[in-house]
């Protein structure tokens, strides 16, 4: 078989790699770029979307399955094939980034006219996602034999990074290649920890955090707390910029969890954004994919993600309400990386004013506004208005669902791989990755965008 990679090569965003065995295209994954690399979404595609066959997704983030629509707008019309959960959580993404890029564009085409950049249109518009939503003709579940055609097979294996998500085990033959997706880290909430992959000739693996070590999570709650108890305290707020999937889930269980062990600062809470709701409810739908704990609770009856004192924050006016709350208030709002959605009038809001807190919770991409203010910019610019950044920043790595070095190392050793090829990661990343695995004896590389091999 033969592996091109197309994208997630030496950056985080843009997941995509082509593989050609038996007379079969398959694509695995079909990620859109984000941050400093977003331009790339509009290049020409290095293939023909109509000579794909299927396009495996390993989970529902947009930097893995956000061109899937222009795929299709573009001739694909083959099989989308990815875990049951999926599915649901893939519409309600697509739909949001088709409102995200809309609200985008404008400012976009607006800087560009004036330096004299033809305008771009839509990626794709609801259209396009309605005939990608009618290519998802299974929902699978893990430990699955799927047969590709020509002699190929595949199983999704339980990733642990986000609900549903997978890493791809391909078999053709004698010859087995593993493709990561993202895999999680060790001991989340909700869903379980990654499957341990069996022994393959090839690995592509993402990198995220080859580099970091996280705390653990126990710790990283109890961290949090405190912020928030000392934010509470001085009379501030806490913003918690959220990816809408799985990081909302997550810090609603954590919280709820403080709740009932009576250590919740008294407060009030909000979840601020629609996506996120809506994701909650997908999680509520497939207990199938929870961990014991999770499951044990469920089979009580209990509700994971809700506790008193927290409200669900649906429309505009709602949101903006928040903005006159002095104190004593947690607002979790998306997007994680403070590119789009509610979070950017709650940072200008808040972040000008020293009682306040900021907690990330997750991997801020280079050229984000999360990043800058992650990397301690004093001012930065929200809605072409300059804002002090005076608030506290407090980054929780232990709360990423990424991996991080020792968890990579020890997933990809289960392998026992032939060769590893790095995706999914920043250059230091790689290099630190590629070095902690040949001292384990693991040769491994970082993909370079085009690349071809062949095993
Ligand atoms: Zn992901």
């Amino acid at each position: 078989m033969r592996i091109t990679f197309l994208g997630a090569c030496k950056t985080v965003t843009g997941s995509m790699h082509l593989v050609e065995a038996g007379g079969r295209k398959v694509l695995v994954d079909a990620g859109m770029f984000q941050g400093e690399n977003e331009e790339l979404n509009w290049q020409e595609l290095p293939f023909d979307p109509g000579s794909i066959d299927i396009i495996i997704l390993t989970h529902a983030h947009l930097d893995h399955i956000g061109l899937l629509p222009r795929l299709v707008k573009e001739g694909f019309r083959g099989e989308v094939i990815t875990h049951r959960a999926n599915i649901e959580l893939a519409r309600i993404m697509l739909e949001d980034s088709i409102e995200v890029q809309k609200e985008d564009i404008l400012t976009e085409n607006r800087r560009r006219a004036r330096r004299g950049l033809p305008e771009l249109g839509l990626l794709y518009d609801e259209e396009d996602l309605r005939k990608a939503m009618g290519l998802f003709r299974r929902g699978v579940n893990y430990g699955e034999e799927i047969e590709l055609g020509g002699g190929t097979t595949i199983i999704l294996h339980d990733a642990g990074h986000i609900l549903g998500s997978a890493f791809v085990e391909l078999n053709r033959g004698e010859r087995r290649a593993i493709f990561s997706g993202d895999i999680g880290n060790l001991g989340k909430p909700i869903i379980r920890d990654p499957a341990t992959p069996r022994k393959a000739d090839l690995v592509v693996m993402e990198s995220t955090y080859g580099n970091r070590l996280h705390a653990s999570v126990r710790d990283t709650v109890e961290q949090f707390r405190k912020i928030i108890a000392e934010t509470f305290e001085r009379g501030g707020n806490v913003i918690v910029p959220s990816f809408a999937l799985e990081r909302s889930q997550d810090i609603l269980y954590y919280l709820r969890e403080l709740y009932e062990e009576g250590n919740l600062p008294e407060g009030r809470f909000f979840l601020d954004s629609p996506l996120a709701i809506e994701a909650t409810e997908i999680f509520r739908a497939h207990p199938e994919c929870y961990d014991q704990e999770a499951r044990a609770l469920f089979l009580e009856g209990k509700d994971l993600f809700s506790f008193p004192g927290l409200r669900f924050i649906r429309t505009v006016e709602e949101s903006k309400s928040l903005n006159s709350i002095r104190g004593r208030a947690l607002i979790i709002a998306s997007g994680g990386m403070c590119v789009g959605g509610r979070i950017k009038h709650h940072l200008k809001h808040h972040i000008w004013n020293e009682k306040n807190s900021l907690v990330f919770t997750g991997y801020q991409a280079k050229g984000t506004l999360g990043r800058k203010i992650a990397d301690g910019a004093e001012e930065v610019e929200i809605y072409w208005e300059r804002v002090a950044v005076r608030a506290q920043i407090h980054m929780l790595e232990g709360f990423s669902a990424h991996a991080d070095q020792t968890g990579l190392t020890e997933w990809c050793a289960a392998a026992e791989p032939g060769a590893v090829v790095l995706v999914h990661g920043e250059p230091d990343a790689q290099e630190e990755l590629a070095q902690r695995l040949a001292e384990r004896g693991i040769s491994a590389r970082a993909a370079e965008r085009g690349e071809q091999i062949e095993i």
